[in-house]
């Protein structure tokens, strides 16, 4: 893909943002793009980059290592301006990679690994922000909290000293049809506005991660105000 490609892509999802967020009563400048560059190389970041998007998301806890260090290495004046964000599932191995890196950790979900990046932090002296995923579809194929075990699982931020809950995110079930997703992006609008009330510790949730190439416009109407991005920026993955 050449950049004139990219540049067009890039620019088409942000009108279509500021579009969408413009019709349903929403401030298009607290809708965040996420770009998931995961399985597309350091180069197309970069062409991103210099088209003026400075927010990246990855999946896999070696690639995030890889391309963090790339940029840290060869344009550290980059990477000082990148955001990255990791958006896929975590293994405890690879937390090592990811954590003070990534300015937003969007996929915690098990206490196991919740307690295990606490811990991490405390002794590295390192605050982070995380949004907690949640299995709208009730999926097994997928990780993340059943709804209805959200609020016992955010009670445990409470006794975390270096981890921020921000947020819920999802990977809801997948349809052709992006209407038919609606319903799980409502499921989490819900969530989020109960479970604030419960003014929990270290818990404050701003934020809904929501809705991918197929389906973002409908999450936007739904009230997501991070959306992850590929396929429709940087074109398929190998
Ligand atoms: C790959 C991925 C995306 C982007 O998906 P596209 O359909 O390519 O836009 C978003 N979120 C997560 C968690 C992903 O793994």
């Amino acid at each position: 893909m050449n950049s004139i490609k990219l540049k067009s892509r890039l620019g088409k999802i942000k009108e279509q943002i500021i579009e969408t967020a413009n019709s349903c009563g929403r401030n298009p400048n607290q809708i965040k793009l996420v770009a998931v560059s995961k399985k597309h190389p350091e180069t197309k970041i970069e062409e991103a980059f210099y088209l003026g998007h400075a927010i990246f998301g990855e999946s896999y806890g070696q690639e995030f290592r890889d391309k963090h260090q790339y940029f840290s290495h060869h344009d550290s004046l980059t990477n000082d301006l990148i955001e990255w964000h990791f958006v896929g599932p975590l293994q405890k191995n690879k937390v090592k990679y990811i954590l003070g890196k990534a300015s937003l950790i969007h996929s915690v979900a098990s206490e196991k690994i919740l307690n295990y990046m606490d811990q991490r932090a405390r002794r590295d002296g390192i605050h982070q922000d995380v949004l907690v995923q949640i299995n709208s579809g009730m999926e097994n194929s997928k990780h993340g909290l059943r709804p209805e075990n959200t609020l016992d699982f955010l009670r445990k931020f409470e006794s975390c000293t270096n981890l921020y809950c921000q947020g819920l995110m999802t990977l809801p079930p997948f349809f052709d049809d992006p209407e038919e997703v609606r319903t799980y992006f409502k499921i989490m609008a819900d969530l989020k506005n109960d479970l604030n009330s419960e003014n929990l510790k270290n818990v404050n949730l701003k934020h809904l991660s929501m809705g991918m190439s197929s389906d973002f416009k409908v999450a936007i109407e739904e009230g997501a105000t991070i959306i992850r991005v590929g396929t429709a920026i940087f074109g398929p993955r190998d």
